[in-house]
């Protein structure tokens, strides 16, 4: 079923460390796609501010999102955001930073744990299963710590580990323990009014799904969620929109009638229809 209203609020710029394409070529994919809502979320990995020069490329990013936002206004609906990534590790300099300008859209999300490095350059190898549930364990406690923090309007990618964990290293995990923090999560974000999101880069992926699952979908929608997003991560331009209409698919069937954008912070509904 190919759905209409097509929203994609997770993608990156060359801004970012890890990106290749200008927002106005990542605006150019969008258009081809056939998507209609499309925001940048640039990463800003708080916990290396100086390592990934932030400073510089926060303006960088902005810059060329608007420009892009401008040159593209009669064809597609572009918003400016952001990717904050470990906020809570470092919450006076993301806050500091955050007020330099005014975005319509802040990721939170969580890549890896304090004075750690990214879970994707982690090598499981060698570890035990114990030790891997060793670090998931400490993984749900942060996103628990992110989800109170508050600094966001949608919590990004829960499960991001297992991308690695089970996609890439073929270690099977069990999350049936994790139920009850993921409760206490999705909980925390509900009663704050965010959002959550669906990030549908592991469809293409070896792990082979959305991060999270329709089960957490349709478990933060029984708990009364009612705004979701829905990004690809798109770090290439044919990336841009890609699993979007999956993501829409399982927002339906996890019970949504909507899906969720965000214009200086404030939620729009887009219905879902085909
Ligand atoms: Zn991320
Ligand atoms: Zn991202």
């Amino acid at each position: 079923m190919a759905y209409k209203n097509l929203t994609d609020l997770h993608m990156h710029t060359s801004s970012s460390f890890d990106g290749h394409y200008s927002a106005a070529e990542m605006c150019e994919a969008a258009v081809n796609a056939g998507l209609s809502v499309i925001t940048f979320t640039d990463h800003f990995d708080v916990d290396f501010f100086e390592e990934h020069r932030l400073s510089e490329r926060q303006v960088t990013s902005y810059e060329d999102v608007v420009s892009a936002q401008a040159a593209f206004a009669d064809k597609l609906k572009v918003l400016v955001g952001i990717e904050v990534g470990q906020g809570t590790y470092e919450p006076e300099l993301t806050k500091k930073s955050l007020e330099k300008y005014e975005y319509d859209f802040i990721i939170g999300s969580i890549h890896n744990l304090r004075k750690t490095p990214d879970f994707c350059e982690l090598d499981y190898t060698n570890m035990t299963l114990d030790e891997v549930y060793g670090l998931l364990d400490k993984y749900f406690e942060e996103m628990h710590l992110l989800a109170k923090w508050n600094g966001f309007d949608t919590l990004a990618h829960l499960t991001y580990p297992l991308r690695y964990i089970m996609g890439n290293y073929g270690i099977k995990v069990d999350l049936k323990k994790y139920d009850g923090i993921v409760e206490e999560i999705f909980k925390t974000v509900i009663n704050n009014g965010k959002a959550l999101e669906i990030n549908t880069s592991g469809l293409r992926q070896k792990i082979g799904v959305t991060m999270p699952t329709v089960d957490y979908v349709r478990r933060f929608r029984e708990l009364g969620g009612e705004l979701l997003t829905i990004g690809s991560d798109a770090h290439f331009t044919e990336h841009v929109g890609a699993g979007i209409n999956e993501g829409f698919a399982i927002a339906k069937a996890a019970g949504f009638e909507y899906v969720t954008y965000f214009e200086k912070h404030k939620p729009v509904m887009v219905k879902i229809t085909v």
